[in-house]
């Protein structure tokens, strides 16, 4: 249950902003709520019937939009005069108290511990979400989950989200992906005449929780005055003990321009990573679908799929129903090895289409003339160290690997020297014209190849 006058003021603060101050003043602030009609229809009751016209005539939709966004979409209103309420009164026993609001899950229900697959490759980060979503602000804070892409950082952020709803409904908790809470800071900058009043609402929305998720923190990256704002955000739940958790598709130290200070409190909690799954995980994560969708699959075409799908889960997800929707069309009760291998067979086709860090190296040496052990390997002659640099270059530009990874297809190297290499090619382009065709020369064949 939630009062109704505390959420009236929500839609007051709200309509604030929209209107100017004159009708601020005039007609909005002075709208008493009077009856929860059927507990569906708010009764407004404006200072006389000019007032009424002028609310109904001007202000209606941002009425509507402001309730909306605080009462629910199910909540209606309707205005009525001073006059008009005595009528009313006659009429109707009002309840002007009290409200149950049926809030969306904001969560994804699908996403949920009891639907999430736990092997050798996310044990960790599986105990280490359950223990926050338990116990949030006392152990792990924050909480830095890494992992590559479709590997279940957003599945694991949504699980600790339905299970802190179910179990510790009264806490307030919210999860934005790095993008929304970048146009949330923007908008809060927007109106100059509001600015104050709207950063005070960005950094109340913000700060007034106990469980704060960002969701691929790493695009904050570039973005100078969202990271000062997070900052400022992060410190002020983190003295209060609230929890933060973090999902990036890299660990902190590769997240190229973030502020040291960022980096820091990222790393002062615990940062876990979640690693590509084992054959026996991508089995059990396929099956766990299978009966999630209740999809009529031979046991085969499973293994068909783990076997063929590297690490991305939900690559591997898109193929098992793409393999059933295939089965289904041709009119038949199960899926089989046969279906699986006819939907591969165009999916290799697609794939071709795509631009691979092997395709880059393979047409480097070619174009260089040299192997791919040299590539790859320690030799550090003039003639190898160029084309490593433009490979290194290349796949980072075309891209979007995690550093750790492209240092791995180069012999395990560090990070800096990839970050070396790749600024090094970045500044010669500038101003070294030969540079500057082997580079365009590179891309083209790449291009031309896919
Ligand atoms: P990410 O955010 O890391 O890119 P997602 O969380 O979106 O990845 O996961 C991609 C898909 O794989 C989702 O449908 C998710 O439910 C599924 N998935 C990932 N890991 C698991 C797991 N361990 N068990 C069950 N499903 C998983
Ligand atoms: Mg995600």
């Amino acid at each position: 249950m939630q009062d109704i006058q505390i959420l009236w003021e929500k839609v007051l603060e709200k309509m604030e902003l929209l209107v100017t101050v004159v009708s601020f003043d005039l007609w909005i602030k002075t709208i008493e709520v009077l009856d929860l009609k059927d507990d569906k229809t708010l009764v407004l009751v404006a200072t006389s019937s000019f007032a009424k016209n002028q609310l109904v005539k001007n202000h209606s939709n941002q009425i509507a939009e402001c309730i909306e966004q605080v009462f629910g979409s199910e909540i209606d209103f309707e205005i009525i005069d001073k006059a008009e309420k005595e009528e009313y009164l006659k009429l109707h026993k009002v309840n002007n108290n009290e409200i149950e609001i049926k809030t969306e899950n904001p969560f994804n229900e699908k996403y949920t511990f009891d639907n999430f697959v736990v092997g050798k490759s996310n044990q960790f980060v599986y105990a280490a979400a359950r223990s926050v979503a338990e116990t949030p602000g006392e152990k792990f804070n924050p909480l830095f989950i890494y992992g590559g892409v479709g590997l279940g950082k957003t599945h694991i952020l949504n699980a600790i989200g339905n299970f802190v709803r179910q179990h510790h409904p009264e806490k307030k908790i919210m999860y934005v992906t790095c993008e929304s809470f970048t146009n949330d800071y923007i908008e809060s900058l927007g109106v100059s005449k509001e600015k104050e009043k709207a950063t005070s609402r960005f950094r109340e929305k913000y700060r007034n929780l106990d469980i704060l998720m960002v969701d691929d923190i790493q695009f904050i990256s570039n973005k100078t005055s969202t990271q000062e704002e997070f900052f400022h955000t992060f410190n002020e739940l983190y003295q209060k003990n609230k929890q933060i958790i973090l999902s990036s598709d890299r660990p902190p130290k590769e997240i190229s321009t973030l502020e040291d200070r960022l980096r820091s409190r990222f790393a002062s909690g615990l940062i876990q990573d979640i690693q590509a799954p084992d054959f026996e995980t991508k089995i059990a994560i396929l099956k766990k679908k299978v009966s999630q969708e209740k999809y009529n699959i031979d046991e085969e075409v499973l293994t068909f799929i783990a076997e063929r799908v590297n690490t991305n889960i939900r690559e591997m997800e898109g193929l098992l129903s793409k393999v059933y929707f295939y089965a289904t069309l041709l009119g038949k009760k199960c899926a089989t090895l046969d279906d699986a291998k006819n939907v591969f067979k165009d999916e290799q086709v697609t794939q071709k289409e795509q631009i691979s860090p092997e395709k880059i190296i393979s047409t480097v040496c070619s174009y260089y003339g040299t192997s791919e052990a040299e590539l790859t390997g320690k030799k550090r002659s003039k003639e190898i160290v160029e084309p490593r640099m433009i490979a290194i270059y290349l796949i980072n530009e075309l891209l979007d690997l995690p550093l750790i990874t492209t240092g791995k297809l180069f012999g395990g190297r560090d990070h800096t020297t990839i970050i070396h290499a790749r600024d090094k090619i970045y500044e010669q382009l500038k101003t070294n014209n030969k540079i500057r065709t082997i580079v365009s020369e590179i891309k083209n064949q790449i291009s031309s190849n896919c």
